[in-house]
C-alpha cells in the first residue's frame, strides 16, 4: 500500500520555509525579549495591514481572544449570547466562563454557518421568556468561509446586540471587499498549529476598529494594568502571545498568500472531480474561503470514512455532535425548533486532507478512493 497522506502537512510547509524560521528563532534568542518583544508588535502591525488597519491585540490563544473580547464588552451573568450549535467548543465555553448564558442557534445547511432565521427566532424567544437579556452574537466563520454578515449585522442592529466574529478558521478570507477579522464590533482568530495561519504552539489575536476597546484588551491581557504592570485598573489575566511564536508567524505570513492560492486551487479541483457523487462545499456568492477544512457531505459518511482509512487517507469529522447535545452544554437554551440542520450535518460531514502542499498525485488518491467507494456502493444498490 502507498504511504499514508497527511491530513495537514506541517513538515512540507517547514521544508518550504527553509532556514527562515531557524534564523527568526535565533534572532529572538539573541535579543532575549521573550515576553512582548519587538516581533509581537511587528506581527500586530502586519496583521493590521491585512485587516483594513484594525487595532490588533495578540494574545495566548484563540479561546482567550474570545474570552478577553467578552470581558471587554462587559458580558455578564444574565446576558444571553447567541452562538451556533455547530462549532468548536471554545465558542460557547467562553460565554460560560464570563458567567453569561449561551443560546444555541441552528446553522444554514448549505454553508454550515449561523442561520439568520434561527437566530431571529432565538432572540425573539429569549425576549419573550424574559429571564435573560439578549446581549450579543458570536457568528463563526466555519471551515474558513465568512458567516452571512449582511444578515447577522442587520439582526444585531435591529436588536441592539454586539457582534463578535469568531474568525479562528477564516483569517485571510473575505466577503466582497470586507475581510474576515473586520466584521462586527470585534473579531478573533487562532494561531493553533493546524489553523490556516498556524504558529508552532498556541497563539491568538483580537481585531477591532475601536481604539478604546483595543486599549482595554491590551490592559486585560496583562493583569488589567493601568500606567504600568503594578497599577491594576481592571481584573485582568495573563494572556500574551510569545515573542517566539510572533517571530515564527511573521515568517509564515510571507508564504500565506501563496498558500491561500494553493488551497483555493486544491479545493476547486476536489470540487470539480467530486461534486457529481458527494455534496461538495458551497461558498456564498461574493465570498472566499481559506479552506481551514474541505468538508464533503454524504449519507454514507461512516462507511466512506472507513474505506478511506483503509486506503491510508486520513479524514476528520468536524463536528460529530452539535454543542447543544454535549453533556456540558445540554442545560442551555436552544433556538425554537431546535437545531435540525446541525444534527444532520453532524451525521454526514467529512473533512478531507487539505493543506497547501497536497500535490496532484495525493489529491488524485483521495478523489479516486472516494469515487471508487461511492460507485461500488451504488453498484451493490446500498
Ligand atoms: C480553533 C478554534 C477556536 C479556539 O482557538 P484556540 O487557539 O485553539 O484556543 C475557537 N473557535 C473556533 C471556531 C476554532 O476553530
Amino acid at each position: 500500500m502507498a504511504d499514508s497522506i497527511a491530513f495537514i502537512d506541517l513538515q512540507a510547509q517547514r521544508a518550504q520555509l527553509g532556514t527562515t524560521i531557524d534564523t527568526a528563532i535565533a534572532r529572538v534568542l539573541a535579543h532575549g525579549r521573550y515576553i512582548l518583544g519587538p516581533e509581537v508588535g511587528e506581527l500586530e502591525a502586519a496583521l493590521s495591514s491585512r485587516t483594513d488597519n484594525c487595532h490588533v491585540v495578540s494574545c495566548a490563544n484563540g479561546t482567550d481572544a474570545l474570552q478577553l473580547s467578552l470581558r471587554a464588552f462587559g458580558a455578564a451573568p444574565g446576558d444571553a449570547i447567541f452562538v451556533p450549535a455547530f462549532t468548536f467548543a471554545a465558542t460557547a465555553e467562553v460565554v460560560c466562563l464570563v458567567g453569561a448564558t449561551p443560546v444555541f442557534v441552528d446553522i444554514d445547511p448549505a454553508t454550515y454557518n449561523i442561520s439568520a432565521d434561527s437566530l431571529k427566532a432565538a432572540i425573539a424567544a429569549t425576549r419573550q421568556d424574559g429571564t435573560l437579556r439578549p446581549a450579543g452574537i458570536i457568528p463563526v466563520d466555519l471551515f474558513g468561509q465568512p458567516a452571512d454578515y449582511d444578515a447577522v449585522e442587520a439582526i444585531a442592529r435591529d436588536n441592539g446586540l454586539w457582534v463578535l466574529e469568531d474568525a479562528a478558521q477564516s483569517f485571510g478570507a473575505a466577503l466582497g471587499t470586507r475581510k474576515c477579522g473586520t466584521f462586527g464590533d470585534a473579531a478573533t482568530t487562532s494561531f493553533f498549529p493546524a489553523k490556516p495561519l498556524g504558529a508552532y504552539g498556541d497563539g491568538g489575536a483580537i481585531f477591532t476598529a475601536d481604539a478604546e476597546l483595543a486599549g482595554k484588551l491590551r490592559s486585560l491581557r496583562v493583569h488589567g494594568h493601568g500606567q504600568d504592570k503594578y497599577d491594576n485598573v481592571e481584573i485582568g489575566t495573563n494572556s500574551r502571545l510569545d515573542t517566539l511564536q510572533a517571530a515564527i508567524l511573521l515568517e509564515k505570513l510571507k508564504l500565506f498568500d501563496a498558500e491561500l492560492d494553493s488551497r483555493d486551487r486544491i479545493a476547486a479541483r476536489y470540487t470539480e472531480l467530486l461534486s457529481d457523487i458527494v455534496e461538495t462545499p458551497l461558498i456564498m456568492q461574493g465570498a472566499s474561503s481559506v479552506w481551514a477544512q474541505y468538508t464533503i457531505r454524504t449519507r454514507q459518511r461512516d462507511e466512506l470514512r472507513q474505506a478511506l482509512n483503509s486506503a491510508g487517507i486520513p479524514t476528520a469529522i468536524y463536528y460529530p455532535r452539535p454543542l447543544s447535545r454535549q453533556s456540558a452544554y445540554t442545560a442551555f437554551p436552544v433556538a425554537p425548533g431546535g437545531v435540525p440542520a446541525s444534527d444532520a450535518a453532524a451525521a454526514e460531514v467529512l473533512s478531507l486532507p487539505m493543506h497547501p502542499y497536497l500535490d496532484e498525485t495525493q489529491q488524485d488518491r483521495v478523489i479516486d478512493a472516494i469515487r471508487a467507494h461511492i460507485l461500488s456502493l451504488r453498484q451493490t444498490g446500498s
